[in-house]
């Protein structure tokens, strides 16, 4: 297949055909497949973690929906093939990137958005309703209209009512598609109208050369972390580095150190020193996964997904034995599924770093006759 023209980014915003996307080839390639077969769903929902390429897939599919000088979709690739193919890839279904429909994106009248409103938390149901309302007419210009629902777990009850109805009474030449890091916190019933297209999180390799690019001047063993601790998401990625990646590792240093001594004035002062809220908090744990990970990992001489730019921190978690580990791992996804059912923030991490103490503290006492 020829090298197409890149897209239009140097007079609008930045958007990428599927061919410049990264990773995500299997989503890439179930999209492509059901488009070629002209059977591509009215609803799809694309569920991975946070920056790993949603909205990018979402946009280089409409973009590639709308374009004027692409070719009929054809079959692509068998799936191995596809998944071991050298880069760059190109993908019978990619937008050309510069006719006046390319030219357009990510602002084309057929490219509809709905996300959270800044100083909101939920997406509402008037934001649905003015989208449904414009769905009930043809598309502007292009084949099919495209209505992106980003964080699709953030729609009120009502507004999800609202965009459940438009699922279940699709209108010709409109397509949804909704985004979620978040699957288990829709509506089954929107859920059952979709199509799911897993994405998977961003190999720790794929997402440092990335953000190497984004970040020229970050130092490699910020890089190395960033990539290590972001769970393959982008987003997460960026917000470390954007943070203090070296804090963070510190703080987390002195939560094992702490979880190791038991001491209760220890401990607090290692969770105020930790996410103050939600997010935070979220990120605090999914760290914490990472290094118990990691603690087990180098205790087994194998490698470590943070490498030796944590060392420091897997050290503080060192002293705790195996068998704490394997509990405290337990710990710390209850503590994550609590924050994501609205737990309290703070209480959780207290409750957290205590029931590791105790945990610790029980395999110590490992065989003795009542531990
Ligand atoms: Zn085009």
């Amino acid at each position: 297949m020829p090298s197409s023209p890149p897209p239009a980014a140097t007079t609008g915003p930045r958007w990428l055909r599927f061919s410049e996307i990264a990773g995500q080839r299997e989503a890439i390639w179930r999209v492509q497949a059901a488009a070629a077969a002209g059977r591509l769903h009215h609803a799809l929902l694309l569920d991975g973690p946070a920056g790993c390429g949603k909205t990018s897939l979402a946009v280089a599919l409409a973009a590639a929906l709308s374009c004027r000088s692409r070719p009929a979709p054809t079959a692509p690739a068998p799936l191995d093939a596809v998944l071991q193919a050298p880069e760059p890839l190109s993908w019978p279904l990619d937008a050309c990137g510069s006719c006046p429909s390319c030219r357009k994106m990510p602002d084309h009248p057929d490219l509809l958005r709905l996300s959270v409103e800044e100083g909101k938390t939920r997406i509402a149901i008037e934001q649905v309703r003015d989208v449904a309302a414009e769905m009930a007419y043809p598309p502007h210009e292009s084949p099919c209209r495209t209505v992106i629902v980003r964080q699709a777990d953030r729609l009120s009850p009502e507004a999800a009512n609202a965009l459940l109805k438009t699922l279940e009474e699709p209108t010709r030449g409109n397509l949804v598609v909704l985004t979620t890091s978040r699957p288990a916190f829709l509506l089954p019933t929107i859920r059952s109208r979709c199509v799911r297209v897993p994405l998977r999180p961003l190999p720790p390799g794929t997402l440092r050369r990335l953000l190497a690019r984004t970040f020229p001047d970050a130092s490699d063993a910020s890089l190395d972390l960033a990539a290590g601790l972001s769970a393959g998401g982008m987003s997460r990625a960026k917000e470390i580095l954007a943070g203090d990646p070296g804090a963070a590792m510190t703080a987390m240093g002195d939560f094992g150190r702490a979880v190791d001594t038991g001491d209760l004035a220890g401990l607090l002062a290692a969770v105020e020193a930790l996410g103050p809220d939600r997010d935070r908090a979220a990120a605090d744990l999914d760290l914490l996964l990472v290094l118990l990970r990691d603690r087990l990992a180098s205790a087994a001489g194998q490698s470590t997904l943070l490498g030796t730019t944590a060392s420091s921190a897997v050290a503080a978690f060192a002293r705790h034995p195996p068998e704490a580990v394997a509990v405290e791992g337990g710990l710390v996804s209850e503590a994550r599924r609590n924050l994501e059912a609205n737990a309290n923030p703070q209480l959780t991490l207290e409750w957290l770093a205590t029931a590791c103490a105790r945990a610790v503290a029980r395999a110590r006492r490992g065989s003795s006759p009542d531990g």
